[in-house]
């Protein structure tokens, strides 16, 4: 979740692109540069690791003079926090530089293929692979935007892109592809600019215009042009941005919950930030200190939250045990504590509260550190109780939540989940090197992935009028859907205020098949997998006895649409990330829902944020 800006004006670009950058900061702050298009032609890039104040403290007798330049704030993904690898990065013969933000999927068969051509590579970035291939493109006589349309059909994964040309220096491109966060240009007066988000170019202009989904934009300092990836124009107005700081944090959404759920594919990446090795194939969580031989040690885990984070709890379960080979099991806080549980030194205990200060979770992590437990705590909002009663802490990186229902702080718990999963894996030597690889390789696709999910959004409607008269709704699962059953029940259930219920689809038969009926729909989760059949079964089942079913199931699956009265397509995935893909599509199904009914889904009633109370 890198930050981007870029000014193509008449007054001098450093000054702005770093006022730009510091507003960006927080979106990553692993390093910071810029590059000015000089006034001789040639491209300057200064960048380095650590925060911005650092570069600007770096800059006093740089000569980097010119009014045409990008900037670049970056949270690493592939390849280590240094200066080398921080953005922008240049082409070999430094004609051409870009930012960027997202993971080039087939980086390593990029790179492999420009080396052979003869490109030095100067960075462990995936990133650097665009440079080389626009300026493979751009040497050859290609525009900078022809250039960026042809490295977009060569790069695989979400993306924004900002690149310059020292060919063509008063012309900056950008590029958005999926969802790896967004870019706006903003039009000002005698200047144009982009950057990630909206706040970085108030100071200059409240007019501004969002860079859709596979869409070019061309900016001079007096033009801004669209095209689509097939190079025809694509027309598109400014239209004036709120001004207050909530309307711009808003940007586009109209909800908080909305945003959040958008921004999931960019939040995800931080999760697995310095985690994952995609190089490697391997994951490793320096967040938690047990040595090798500590975790070999360990004879059961136990997790524990409340609500969504209880709901992440039972999938963490299931990532455990089956790769770490560990016996899991999972509990309520509010339950735990009142118990009296068998733990000792040989129990990992796993806290989940994204506001790090969910009382009944602290109380039950008391009780652990009590016992003498090993314990840990997932959170997003650092230095809170959780996180001073816990031996470590892993934070889960999404980024704040406003909206009052879990979503974003959701996705990403689950990724740390998979991770510590496989982290104990390695450790415990339960996994073989190929299958923790293929894992490696499944977590690179999760952020393209979701934002494919996020663009089939208008789908929705049709479902949405299916259900938003009910009165009860049934979500069904097995295996690791069981949990996001539950989970799809309870966001209906506090933002759209329907009753719903989630089941373990095996669990039908003793008692809830007797209130199927044409009245109650059923959600099935039925992605491709060992339990598909089963789950086949129990849509046949409830179809039986006159009731509607919506499956959610995999693409290519051409069953469950001759079966289901509706199906909700997921991408084909492994049993590690499908979890999170089926998990997206429910929460813009009770979004839309909530909002259909005239609910604020951010402010549901009865309800807060962070639940300090028992
Ligand atoms: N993958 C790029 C890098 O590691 C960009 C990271 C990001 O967008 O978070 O430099």
């Amino acid at each position: 979740m890198c930050g981007i800006i870029a000014y193509a004006g008449r007054n001098e670009a450093t000054p702005i692109l770093l006022d730009g950058l510091r507003s960006l900061e927080y979106r990553g702050y692993d390093s910071a540069g810029v590059a000015v298009l000089q006034n001789n032609g040639s491209i300057r890039i200064a960048k380095r690791a650590g925060r911005v104040d650092g570069l600007v403290a770096s800059l006093h007798n740089a000569d980097l003079r010119g009014t045409v330049g990008i900037g670049h704030t970056r949270w690493a993904t592939h390849g280590e926090v240094n200066e080398v690898n921080a953005h922008p990065h240049a082409s070999a013969a430094g004609d051409v530089t870009i930012v960027h933000n997202g993971i080039v999927e087939n980086y390593v068969e990029l790179r492999r293929e420009l080396i052979d051509a003869g490109c030095e590579f100067r960075s462990e970035t995936d990133s650097e692979v665009i440079a080389h291939l626009v300026a493979g493109y751009t040497g050859n006589g290609a525009s900078l935007e022809e250039a960026i349309r042809r490295m977009s059909r060569r790069i695989r994964g979400a993306a924004a892109v900002v690149a310059a040309s020292s060919r063509e220096p008063q012309k900056l491109v950008g590029l958005r592809l999926g969802n790896a966060g967004g870019i706006v240009a903003g039009f000002a007066d005698g200047a144009n600019l982009l950057a990630s988000d909206l706040p970085a170019l108030l100071p200059h202009t409240s007019d501004v215009a969002y860079v859709e989904n596979r869409e070019i934009v061309v900016i001079t300092a007096d033009s801004v042009r669209f095209l689509d990836l097939d190079g025809r124009p694509v027309r598109k107005e400014p239209v004036a941005a709120g001004r207050t700081y909530e309307a711009a944090q808003k940007g586009t959404h109209p909800h908080f919950m909305a945003k959040e759920i958008a921004e999931q594919p960019d939040a995800v990446r931080g999760a697995m930030r310095r985690r994952v090795d995609f190089e490697a194939g391997s994951v490793h969580l320096p967040d938690i200190p047990f040595t090798a031989a500590e975790m070999r040690n360990l004879d059961r885990v136990l997790l524990v939250g409340m609500g969504s984070s209880l709901h992440a709890g039972m999938a963490g379960a299931h990532y455990i045990e089956t790769l770490a080979r560990l016996p899991t099991a999972v509990d309520n806080s509010s339950e735990l504590r009142y118990r009296d549980p068998v733990l000792d030194e040989h129990t990992l205990v796993v806290s989940i509260t994204q506001s790090g200060e969910t009382a009944d979770t602290l109380a039950a992590m008391e009780e652990a550190a009590a016992k003498g437990a090993r314990l840990i705590t997932l959170v997003e909002a650092e230095g809170t109780q959780a996180t001073r009663l816990a031996e470590a802490t892993v934070p889960i990186r999404a980024g704040q939540e406003i909206g009052v229902a879990a979503t974003k702080t959701l996705m990403n718990t689950l990724v740390v989940l998979a991770e510590l999963a496989l982290h104990l894996a390695a450790a415990r030597g339960t996994l073989p090197g190929e299958s923790q690889r293929a894992a490696v390789e499944e977590l690179a696709r999760l952020p393209g992935l979701l934002g494919e999910l996020l663009d089939l959004d208008g789908h929705y409607d049709r479902l949405v009028e299916s259900i938003k008269d009910r009165d009860h709704l049934l979500y069904l699962g097995r295996g690791s859907m069981y949990p996001l059953a539950m989970e799809g029940a309870l966001k209906m259930k506090e933002i759209a205020y329907i009753h719903a219920e989630g089941y373990a689809a095996g669990e039908m038969k003793h008692g809830v098949n007797a209130l199927i009926s044409d009245s109650m729909p059923t959600i099935a989760l039925a992605p491709a997998g060992p339990l598909y059949e089963k789950m086949l079964t129990n849509v046949n089942e409830v179809k039986a006895r006159g009731g509607q079913v919506i499956v959610f199931a995999t693409e290519g699956d051409t069953t469950m649409p001759t079966v289901a009265d509706d199906v909700v397509h997921l991408p084909r995935a492994s049993d590690l990330t499908t979890p999170m893909l089926a998990l997206l599509p429910m929460q813009i199904l009770a979004y839309r829902t909530a909002v259909a009914l005239g609910h604020d889904p951010d402010k549901p009633r009865n309800l807060a944020k962070t639940v300090t109370v028992e």
